[in-house]
């Protein structure tokens, strides 16, 4: 029997990287350093799969609104550690895909790979035999501001996927809007969207892994490699070694600490988001569609039972403490809308490291230094929404099959991008 391809990093990524492995028949090991599935940045994210939204952050209006957040002007932007080097040499990059033409490209990138992975998503459910926990009606995209709505209307894409509601339009639709009052100007339905707990997607693909038999290793820390002839041998832990027919690097915003002493470095900056989940007692009292509001910029989601908010990017280097001041504007928000339908005692709040790419894209293919090496890292805010696709487009690579998609990563001079 021939070596494990030995996936690292349980997050949504790995564990859907490690299914497409499986899928085509190979022998998988996936090693996480935390004792289960999605314990890091895919825990608590607003769980949108944001087709429609799917957008690379660098773009020439970003540059005015980091100058912004360097001075504290900008609510959504926080610049915690300015001194930070790996953001200067992160932001240096950045402003070289704020032209248009590199934001068309990367842009394009993640609205592909968002299509191709949102509409593998309901068959994945199903050929795995999981409980139906993702819901594909749509998204909202909502406007306090009407000159803000106007501008976005003017730039609605033809073909009827998003189109433009007003404000009596979207309380029909949604009663519960209405507490938003009269400063909802409008919003944009957009149909391809979805929404579902990440988390939990996660980690049932991760136990069905475990029957379809998948190793999977919890609590073991990768911290180094074997190679040999320019091929990865075994992958080194503190619970011992794992010989390997080949490696994927999953591992968001720490895939730079194994693969330093390799000789390169991906650049995944960790751009720093909160979320808070609050039990819903009134469900006709909170929105059933996903939305995003895009004036106060904050994510709501409804899983049924729960109702999640996410807001803030904030470059904080690796700190992952949760300061009441940010807690308190999710609480804030939850309590002026939805107050009377949620328990306000008891929510959960918590922080993840958003792994974000300069383009946007994320690294997804073959390390040039090591032909046995693959990258799956970087995924931003669209880990979620773009990881069956990606997951399945690195393995098509792996095992020699033609991608489904090309130019869909971001390029690197250590990487044979897909
Ligand atoms: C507030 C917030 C809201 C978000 N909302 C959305 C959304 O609505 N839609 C969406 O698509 N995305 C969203 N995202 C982004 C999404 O959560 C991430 O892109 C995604 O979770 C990244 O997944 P990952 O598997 O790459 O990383 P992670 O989930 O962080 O997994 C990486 C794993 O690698 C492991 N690892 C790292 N190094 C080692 C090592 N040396 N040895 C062993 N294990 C190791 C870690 O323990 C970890 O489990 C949001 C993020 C945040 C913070």
């Amino acid at each position: 029997m021939s070596d494990p391809v030995v996936v690292i990093g349980a997050g949504v990524v790995g564990v859907m990287t490690a299914r497409a492995l499986r899928l085509r028949g190979a022998e998988v090991v996936v090693v996480d350093a935390l004792p289960g599935a999605a314990e890091m940045c895919s825990r608590g994210n607003a769980g949108m799969l944001a087709v429609g939204h799917a957008k690379a952050w660098a773009e020439p209006a970003a540059i005015p609104a980091l100058l912004r957040a360097l001075v504290g002007r900008e609510p959504s932007v926080k610049v915690t550690r300015p001194f930070d080097p790996a953001l200067w040499r992160w932001g240096v990059e950045f402003l070289r895909h704020c032209t248009p033409a590199a934001n068309a490209r990367n842009t394009s990138a993640e609205q592909r790979l968002s299509r191709f992975s949102r509409d593998r998503l309901a068959a994945a459910e199903a050929e795995m035999g999981l409980p139906v926990d993702t819901w594909h009606e749509g998204a909202l995209y909502l406007f306090q501001d009407a000159a803000q709505f106007a501008r976005y209307r003017a730039k609605l894409p033809e073909g009827g996927e998003i189109t433009a509601l007003s404000r009596e339009e979207l309380v029909a639709r949604e009663p519960s809007l209405a507490a938003m009052g009269e400063r909802l100007a409008g919003g944009l339905l957009s149909r391809i969207d979805s929404v579902g707990d990440c988390a939990l997607f996660t980690r049932r693909t991760a136990a069905w892994l475990g029957g379809a038999g998948v190793a999977m290793r919890f609590e073991t820390r990768v911290t180094g490699f074997a190679q040999s002839l320019g091929r990865i041998t075994a992958v080194e832990t503190d619970r011992g070694p794992i010989a390997c027919s080949a490696v994927v690097l999953a591992t968001g915003v720490e895939t730079a600490d194994l693969t330093r002493p390799l000789g390169f470095v991906p650049q995944i900056y960790p751009v720093k988001g909160y979320s808070g989940t609050w039990r819903i007692t009134d469900p006709a009292g909170v929105p059933r569609l996903p939305f995003v509001d895009e004036t106060e910029l904050l994510a709501v989601a409804n899983y049924g039972d729960r109702l999640r908010v996410t807001a803030i990017a904030e470059f904080a280097g690796r700190d992952r403490s949760l300061p009441p001041a940010r807690t308190a504007l999710l609480d804030a928000y939850v309590r002026r809308r939805f107050g009377a339908a949620v328990d306000l005692e008891t929510p959960e709040f918590w922080t993840g490291l958003r792994p974000t790419t300069p383009a946007g894209p994320p690294y997804l293919g073959r390390v040039r230094t090591h032909s046995n090496l693959w990258i799956n890292a970087g995924h931003g805010q669209l880990g979620w929404t773009m990881s069956l696709g990606a997951g399945e487009i690195l393995a098509q690579a792996m095992a020699g099959e033609p991608p489904a998609l090309r130019d869909i990563s971001s390029r690197a001079r250590w990487l044979d991008a897909i």
